[in-house]
């Protein structure tokens, strides 16, 4: 048995039976990454040494999660351990304090294996923007892993951790899953506290899940969700067991099809999946109905302008003064900002904080941010009407599969498009989750992603699971590691 194969929900079944120790466990994933990281490069930080110690001290009786290992996004405060956004900026950055989800995990006595590669400050696609390394998909080491959540996709997909937390501005957890064959949650927004994770863009931002399937990503956010008095914007479901969601039967369930993402742009391969997949539904008794989601064609400028705003503003924090790198020449305080934001910061988060300054400044701010803010709740009208009719809504998670390392990493615009089925659901704070519906004919997964409207988690959650108890995709494809 490759124990590094196993989901956890597997894993749990197995120290329960006494079949393996948390030791072994750890041991495996230490050993994996031994192996896998020189070719994949997820991590920025490993942690496996602390991870093994702490493996050995875990009481007989700690809660049903003790021991199980982690990989978390390097945006994610952890105490102790330093958490630099893959960013010269906060290259030596020691956080004092973990952020809520950190605190969540450490409370079920969960093992952090390591902090996970990702774009600088969570601004990309592909996790090539990261100051220190570019991360390689695991079915194809030419091939980017997607991004900005890169790292914590391609461990999950290549079996370096049994699951890890990203998270999701414009696509961040999603686009890389379904780059990487995996499956990843971007929760409703609010779900998820965001307290000690780095800010990219405050009124989009969301943590969430990746996962080697739903049962897994039920689990894991069980653990994360809640409402944290130490973020205002969190908001109090009640008690949750988001496991139970997971069934089987999707009978007389209402599936929109928004005509808009399946068109121009879109690669005919991964149509064609998403069609299948469309009709597999069919055939388990779900109802299917193609509608019009016009305003989907202008989330992605939307976004860019809203995204960029929030970050010029959230970014203003990195002054070189307190806990950030500062450039070494400076002289006086103004060459302080100046050369260490300079230094600092790389060409695609300085292109962010470039254009949201513009489109916030007093000469622009009505003909570009208040026009956003006003097409976002157009944005939202439209999907409120669509959740009327539908129980879910499904498209394409990316309009193509992964793409060479350096094919879009010069051209910003190729890049934000990467973005063009995902932004529209951090717009209107929607849940999000994609799963893997198949290959392409290079054998490159493909993933769908299923919409749900606000807190309906258990319903993109039992939608996922009986299409994926379907179709066995983890057991019939597998990452080749393609050199
Ligand atoms: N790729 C998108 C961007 O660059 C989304 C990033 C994200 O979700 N963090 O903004």
């Amino acid at each position: 048995m490759d124990i590094t194969e196993l989901t956890v929900h597997e894993l749990l079944g197995k120290l329960k039976s006494k079949e393996l120790t948390i030791k072994e466990i750890n041991e495996a994933y230490a050993k994996r990454i031994e192996e896998k990281e020189k070719d994949v490069d997820a991590f920025v930080t490993v942690l496996t040494e602390q991870a093994l110690e702490q493996a050995e001290r875990v009481p007989e009786d700690a809660g049903e999660l003790a021991g199980i290992p982690i990989g978390i996004k390097d945006n994610i405060c952890t105490k102790g351990i330093k958490t630099t956004c893959s960013s010269r900026m906060l290259e030596n950055f020691v956080s004092p304090y973990d952020a809520t989800v950190m605190e969540k995990i450490n409370s079920k006595g969960m093992i952090t294996l390591g902090k996970m590669n990702m774009d600088e400050f969570a601004m990309g696609g592909s996790t090539e923007y990261s100051y220190f390394k570019k991360t390689k998909n695991p079915w194809d080491l030419n091939r980017v892993p997607g991004g900005s959540s890169g790292g914590s996709a391609a461990a999950v997909a290549a079996n370096m951790v049994p699951w890890a937390l990203g998270t999701d501005t414009g696509g961040s957890i999603r686009q890389p899953a379904s780059l990487c064959g995996v499956v990843g949650l971007k929760p409703t927004y609010g779900l998820v506290s965001r307290y000690g994770v780095v800010a990219f863009a405050s009124s989009l931002d969301q943590v969430g899940t990746f996962t080697k399937d739903v049962e897994d990503c039920a689990i894991l956010l069980n653990v994360i969700a809640g409402k944290d008095e130490r973020d205002s914007t969190s908001v109090d479901v009640g008690e949750k067991d988001y496991t139970k969601a997971l069934q089987k039967d999707v009978k007389g369930l209402k599936i929109g099809v928004p005509k808009e993402f399946y068109g121009e742009g879109i690669n005919p391969e991964v149509k064609k999946s998403l069609e299948q997949a469309i009709e597999k539904y069919k055939e388990m008794g779900a109802e299917v109905e193609e509608f019009s989601l016009d305003i989907a064609n202008y989330a992605l400028a939307t976004y860019y302008i809203i995204a960029c705003a929030e970050a010029s503003s959230n970014l203003g924090r990195f002054d070189g003064i307190r806990y950030t790198y500062r450039a070494p020449e400076a002289k006086n305080l103004k060459e302080i900002y100046k050369k260490s934001r300079s230094e600092g910061f790389g060409a695609e988060v300085k292109r962010r904080i470039i254009l949201g300054t513009y489109v916030l400044s007093s000469g622009y701010y009505d003909a570009y941010y208040k026009k956003a803010q006003q097409v976002r709740t157009l944005v939202m009208n439209e999907f409120n009407k669509a959740f009327e009719k539908y129980d879910v809504i499904i498209t394409p998670t990316s309009p193509t599969v992964a793409f060479k390392i350096g094919e879009k990493s010069n051209n910003p615009m190729e890049m934000y498009l990467a973005d063009i089925c995902t932004v529209s659901v951090n717009i209107a704070g929607l849940p999000g989750i994609s799963i893997p519906c198949g290959v392409d004919s290079q054998g490159l997964p493909i993933g769908m992603q299923i919409i749900g409207n606000k807190f309906e988690e258990e319903k993109i959650l039992k939608t996922a699971y009986a299409f994926e108890q379907e179709i066995n995709f983890r057991e019939k494809y597998k990452p080749q590691f393609k050199k």
